[in-house]
């Protein structure tokens, strides 16, 4: 292995796209992982939506990041030789008058404008286009393979030294793995989805431009490649253990029943994973308070797929650069303490 400027630490979403942005910019980097077992992005739907929520919001900054996001995943798609993202549309539906007023003035006043088309006739529901699939365990296990074969990966936990900084400067994309999440202002929620078998009754037969459709009415179900669903998620703030809840997997099949219109949900894999957040849902990039060798980049929430490709650039226009990261973002701000 040449000579690294800067070590990795941690190879979930936060770490590879680090890693591929490092590469692409020409910096030596080394990437430590001991394997995906606890790592939320073996688990993460890559859903990017660019109108989420309830009150259906626009994602933070989503008019300035899809772009370059989208960019990025198509170029390492082509590195790596495997789809890794595929465009989408989310048919939103909306369950309560509640939600149907807020489309309703939202549509008016146009602060959704570029992402929502009407669709005539109907006012229960809505498109929102472009939305994309990004394959995240695809994406960390193809690009681990590459760093293996180049001699980039050391398959092991770092040690506290290594995080430090000891001989190389280090980031920490650990996820919620991160030795103290508090230090950084974060905090975990579990999140669970389900995978299902290709799905039996009245939607059995979903012709193959619904394969591009996410249905989403809070819940979201979304078409797998390989012909399977996945349905999700649910968020769980006091959850102490990864291991997947029967409540979750009963209101998850319910959902499935109802986004499918009557379609028989045969479960493949309960799934689950820690998602990290800063109080205020930005993530967090920069060296850690009072140490210019040991530095953070993670609080991708269930925004990764979006946040992560940004986050990234930030490292890299600093570490080449000198840049200062966006104080949205950057370690010590003041809102993300817990
Ligand atoms: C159920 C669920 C659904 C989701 N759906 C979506 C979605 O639709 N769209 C979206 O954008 N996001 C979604 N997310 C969020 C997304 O998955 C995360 O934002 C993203 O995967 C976080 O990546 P990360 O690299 O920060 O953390 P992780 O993926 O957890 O990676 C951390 C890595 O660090 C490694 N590590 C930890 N400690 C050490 C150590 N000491 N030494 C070496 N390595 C270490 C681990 O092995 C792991 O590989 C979802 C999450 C969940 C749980």
């Amino acid at each position: 292995m040449r000579h690294a400027e800067i070590r990795i630490v941690g190879q979930g979403l936060a770490g590879t796209l680090l890693a591929w942005a490092c590469e692409s910019a020409g910096i030596r980097f080394q990437i430590i992982d001991p394997g995906h077992d606890s790592a939320a992005s073996r688990v993460g739907a890559g859903i990017i939506n660019p109108i989420t929520g309830q009150r259906l919001v626009k994602s933070w900054r989503v008019d300035e990041l899809l772009g370059p996001a989208e960019a990025m995943y198509r170029a390492v798609q082509h590195e790596l030789g495997v789809p890794v993202i595929r465009r989408m549309r989310v048919l939103r539906v909306l369950r309560t008058a509640r939600e149907r007023e807020i489309f309703a003035a939202k549509r008016e006043s146009g602060e959704l404008a570029p992402y929502v088309q009407s669709l005539p006739g109907r006012d229960d529901a809505f498109v929102v286009a472009p939305a994309f699939h990004v394959d995240l365990p695809r994406l960390i296990h193809a690009s681990r393979e590459r760093w293996r074969q180049r001699g980039m990966l050391i398959e092991r936990v770092a040690t506290a030294a290594e995080l430090a900084g000891d001989a190389i400067p280090a980031v920490a994309c650990l996820g919620a793995g991160e030795v103290s999440l508090g230090r950084v202002g974060l905090e975990r929620v579990k999140g669970e989805l389900l995978h299902l078998e290709p799905l039996a009754g009245p939607s059995a037969e979903v012709p193959a431009a619904e394969r591009d459709e996410i249905r989403n009415d809070g819940h979201w179900l979304l078409p797998l490649p390989d012909g399977a669903w996945a349905v999700g998620a649910t968020y769980d703030r006091t959850a102490t253990g990864l291991e997947p809840s029967l409540a979750a997997g009963e209101l998850l099949r319910e959902s499935a029943r109802r986004l499918s219109q009557g379609g028989e949900p045969r479960v493949r894999a309960a799934l689950a994973g820690w998602r990290t957040s800063a109080r205020d849902l930005r993530p967090v990039a920069g060296w850690l308070p009072g140490q210019a060798r040991a530095g953070v980049c993670n609080g991708l929430g269930s925004k990764g797929a979006l946040l992560g490709p940004w986050l990234a650039q930030q490292w890299v226009g600093h570490l080449r650069e000198a840049r200062p990261f966006d104080p949205a973002v950057a370690t010590g701000r003041p809102s993300p303490q817990l």
